[in-house]
């Protein structure tokens, strides 16, 4: 459907969709506790919804603290179980195992997360063959999990001859917790990095999209994934968010979602010290030169901003355009904006889908009605559209300035703001992107490379790419300066995090 004529759009109410997802959708949707599914303790489950239709999908459980302390001790056991006899490369077969099954799952996966976290069947897919092109990697990195040799110690006066050596071990139960926004893919950089080291997880998915997060559990018992290594414990962000990150027989929490609830997961992991993973909010700047080419830079930065409607961490939400292309180039922008084709995932044309609930709607509307008051020019959409699903216009800004509330707060929505710049000096330039609290990406579109080079080292911030956006890869490590985050996910680092190092040294 073209932005302008939404209510065209009924067939969104009668979608196609494959037998094996309506089974899935059919069946019940329990936790996963020590390789059983089971009921929560207290009965209670939440509704799902397919935000594209404002539909209900599913009822899940949704866990409780004791459902949760179920969960770690099963992890716990599993820890100490035949999990923890395998070898390396035992280890590696499973993980490669899973990625097999969910390669052959791959058109289930992909609807599910169409439906349940409102992505469009492109992104979707693309995410599912990350995924297992991920556990690949994994399993590869598992089998390379070495220590070193080294000097022994020379202060203990007594070791004339002594070995000393590291191993790297599992850090022991680790606390998934993750965003609504792309699901499966975050449960797996977390979860594969986790079992490639030798850990036990407890899984807890966001409640507003959890489905995709049940099918990976079940996939993992079908891989063979010992009972208790893999737990799944859907549940809200007060109750079973809570009780995991402030368990003491939890070793480690990694967690992606919100600074504001990042913090909170700090305070709660003081308790026993847990070691933290922290992939937070983001306002990413992306800076466009005079030279750039325009043919790359109108759909790259409309991409960079709207990308799943903005509902990404990424999202390049604070454009800066050198005053010389400023209004030749925001017209076209304008205009490729105004052609996105809105709609549900579903439709392989859709390129804007939903806003995942109408809480969140809400929210970005009320963010979109501060910038009209705070003085930005509106130069496109703003209006949510009408029902049934739930769509926002992407959103264009023009004379935005740094201290306005749109350019300085995460809206994770489809709006872009739009500020100018008049120097050439790479440092001022860079300071511009820097006025964030936060530092998790960025973008430079320029055809000098020398100066796009040098405004990258000085930009704060943990991805940056040259002409293009989002340039994320599974060897590649991505995390956040600042407020954005603590520590990396994929690549090695994305291991290490799962992994404590042993130094032994044995007097000869
Ligand atoms: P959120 O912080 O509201 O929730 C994230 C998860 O934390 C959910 O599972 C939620 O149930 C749980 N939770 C909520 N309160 C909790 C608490 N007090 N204790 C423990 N757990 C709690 O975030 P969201 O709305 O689901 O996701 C959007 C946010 O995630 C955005 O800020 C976005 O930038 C961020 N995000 C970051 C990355 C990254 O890689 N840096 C990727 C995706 C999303």
């Amino acid at each position: 459907m073209q932005n302008s004529n939404h209510k065209k759009d009924k067939k969104a109410l009668r979608i196609n969709i494959s037998a094996a997802t309506q089974q899935f959708l059919d069946q019940s949707h329990q936790l996963l506790i020590d390789g059983v599914w089971v009921d929560s303790k207290a009965n209670e489950t939440i509704e799902t919804c397919d935000p594209a239709r404002n539909h209900v999908l599913a009822n899940v459980a949704i866990a409780s603290s004791k459902d949760v302390d179920q969960a770690v001790k099963a992890a716990r056991k599993a820890l100490k179980g035949p999990w923890s006899k395998l070898t390396h490369f035992e280890r590696a077969r499973l993980i490669n195992r899973l990625a097999k099954l969910i390669e052959l799952n791959t058109d289930l996966l992909t609807e599910i997360e169409v439906l349940d976290a409102g992505m469009s069947t492109n992104i979707a897919r693309l995410t599912v063959s990350n995924i297992v092109e991920m556990l690949e990697y994994y399993a590869g990195a598992a089998q390379r999990i070495e220590g070193i040799t080294t000097t022994s110690p020379r202060h203990l006066t007594d070791l004339s001859e002594a070995l000393t050596y590291t191993l790297k071990e599992p850090v022991g139960v680790a606390g998934l917790i993750i965003p609504w926004n792309a699901p499966a893919i975050s449960a797996m950089l977390k979860l594969a990095p986790a079992l490639a080291a030798g850990c036990t997880v407890v899984l807890k998915p966001s409640e507003k999209a959890p489905l995709s997060s049940l099918l990976l559990g079940q996939l993992c018992l079908e891989a063979g994934i010992p009972a208790g290594v893999v737990n799944v414990v859907n549940g809200l962000g007060k109750v079973a968010g809570v009780a995991l990150s402030t368990h003491s027989d939890v070793d480690k929490v990694s967690f992606t979602g919100s600074t504001e609830t990042g913090r909170k997961i700090i305070l709660a992991a003081t308790g026993n010290l847990k070691k933290l993973s922290l992939e937070l909010s983001g306002k990413t700047p992306v800076i466009v030169m005079p030279d750039a080419d325009f043919d790359e830079v109108v759909p790259g930065i409309v991409n960079a901003a709207f990308f799943m409607q903005g509902q990404n961490s990424m999202a390049g939400s604070r454009l800066f355009i050198h005053e010389s292309i400023h209004d030749e180039l925001m017209d076209r922008v304008k205009f490729y904006t105004e052609q996105l084709v809105i709609g549900h995932g579903i439709d392989p044309a859709t390129v804007i889908g939903p806003i995942i609930s109408e809480q969140h709607c809400k929210k970005v509307i009320s963010y979109i009605k501060t910038g009209i008051k705070e003085g930005a020019t509106l130069l496109s959409g703003g209006k949510q559209l009408s029902g049934p699903g739930l769509y926002i216009q992407p959103t264009i800004f023009t004379d935005c300035t740094p201290e306005m509330t749109i350019v300085r707060e995460e809206i994770f929505g489809p709006v872009m703001t739009v500020q100018k710049f008049s120097t050439l000096d790479i440092d001022k330039i860079a300071e511009l992107a820097n006025n964030t609290d936060y530092g998790l990406s960025g973008s430079v579109w320029t055809k000098d490379l020398a100066a796009a080079h040098a405004l990258v080292a000085r930009i704060r911030a943990g991805q940056v790419s040259i002409n293009c956006h989002r340039a994320i890869g599974t060897n590649i490590p991505f995390g956040g300066y600042g407020q954005s985050g603590w520590g990396r996910e994929y690549g090695q680092e994305g291991l290490n995090a799962y992994l404590e190092t042993k130094a032994v040294t044995a007097k000869l």
